[in-house]
């Protein structure tokens, strides 16, 4: 069923995207993402065999398998920086783990529980989801919650978790967008999915133009004043968009902690206005796909490797990969100059500005994660490499 009043969609497809980079926004397609989040949850209802408790809240909390072994490294903030987002009192780390793929049934429960906990231990203490991540949507959430109650749940309170509503998530004209409907009753599914009292921070994901923005920052506002949430972020909001939504938050009484743009050296669009006024307002910035989805790594340098992100996710064609190819190489051999792999270097270059509280990384690998944060012991930008890189851009 299509959306009753379905807002033109227009500014939404172009926000945050020069250079073509990442094509559409990237979690804007596919269009119809609801409905493999209710194929997933249907197909889960009629699995026979003994029902969880998630799935029958009916049935006795379960007992963990076992007791929480994971022993976290002691040493875990001494190498990790940590940004203060806006004028909060919140830190977040420089780099911090995102969802979006790679935490879904698709990848072993073992690599995620991995991935999650080698994190942790390397001072990633902020863990970013949404209702929709997985893939398919819905299931990140669950892995997280697994992944608590295995190991990281008695460190609950060094954590700040986040999730999201604003894309379609189950059919019918209440499960997508920015109404108030569809915010809070999103955000009750995510808590039950993640076996969560309260997340860290609740995202309106995207701009809604069909809804006041008075609902939906209202509805982000009553989460927090629930205490379902600490604190209230945007994602993908133009910074005329974001101004609005911050003075209504303000009106309201409750300040928006943090804006979710995407950002990367394909992608600069943050640049124009967006950083000014989330400086201005005194909101953390936090950047999401700093490496283009993997572009800016040495992933496709020689061609497409089996399972990475091309051959599975709607969301970077082949085609994208190859039109930025050129600009990839060059800025590689940028990066082997100063010493740096270019995943390190696309990091460096993202967090360069202090006003980038935390730039989210996705990681298919423990191995992936280390190398990434090891891009925080590059040594500052020289003025001529930003203008070689600027030059590589143009
Ligand atoms: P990145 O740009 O960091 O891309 C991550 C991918 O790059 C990995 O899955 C991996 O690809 C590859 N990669 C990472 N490190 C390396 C390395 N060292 N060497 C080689 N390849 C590497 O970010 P994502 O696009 O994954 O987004 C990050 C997070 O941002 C999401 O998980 C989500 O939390 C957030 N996000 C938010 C959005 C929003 O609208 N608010 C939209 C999109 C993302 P491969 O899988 O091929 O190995």
């Amino acid at each position: 069923m299509a959306h009753a009043a379905e807002p033109a969609r227009s500014h939404l497809d172009t926000v945050g995207h020069s250079n073509g980079s990442i094509g559409v926004a990237p979690e804007t397609a596919p269009a119809d993402a609801w409905k493999q989040a209710s194929l997933y949850h249907a197909e889960r209802q009629a699995r026979p065999g003994p029902r969880t408790q998630e799935e029958d809240p009916k049935l006795p909390d379960p007992k963990p398998a076992r007791e929480p072994t994971f022993v976290p490294a002691p040493g875990r903030y001494e190498a990790m920086q940590y940004r203060r987002s806006g004028a909060s009192g919140v830190m977040l780390p420089a780099l911090s783990l995102g969802f979006w793929h790679n935490f879904g049934p698709a990848v072993p429960p073992e690599r995620r529980r991995a991935i999650v906990c080698r994190a942790f231990d390397l001072g990633i203490t902020h863990l970013d989801l949404a209702n929709n991540y997985g893939p398919p949507p819905g299931s990140a959430e669950e892995s997280l919650a697994r992944i608590l109650e295995s190991d990281l749940g008695p460190y609950r309170d060094e954590l700040v978790i986040s999730t999201k509503a604003g894309y379609g998530m189950w059919p019918g004209p209440y499960g997508d967008f920015g109404s108030r409907k569809y915010m809070l009753a999103s955000l009750d599914q995510s808590l039950r999915r993640m076996g969560l009292d309260y997340v860290d921070i609740f995202y309106s994901h995207r701009p809604d133009p069909a809804t006041p923005v008075e609902e939906t920052m209202g509805a982000l506002d009553s989460a927090v004043r629930q205490g379902k949430a600490l604190y209230a972020g945007i994602s993908n909001y133009g910074p005329v968009e974001a101004k609005r939504a911050i003075d209504v938050l303000r009106r309201l009484g409750t300040l928006l902690l943090i804006h979710q743009p995407s950002y990367s050296m394909l992608n600069r669009w943050i640049e124009g206005r967006l950083l000014d006024v989330l400086a201005e307002e005194g909101v953390g910035c936090i950047v999401f796909s700093p490496l283009a989805q993997g572009q800016l790594t040495d992933r496709y340098l020689n061609g497409t490797p089996a399972g990475s992100r091309v051959t599975h996710s709607p969301f970077l064609t082949e085609d994208t990969v190859a039109r930025n190819m050129p600009r990839i190489r060059a800025l590689n051999e940028i990066a082997a100059r100063r010493g740096q792999t270019l995943a390190q270097m696309a990091l460096a270059w993202a967090l360069r500005d202090q006003r980038v509280t935390s730039a989210v990384v996705g990681a298919s690998s423990v191995e992936q994660l280390e190398a990434n944060v090891r891009a925080l012991e590059g040594a500052p930008f020289a003025p001529d490499e930003l203008a070689a890189i600027d030059a590589c851009l143009a």
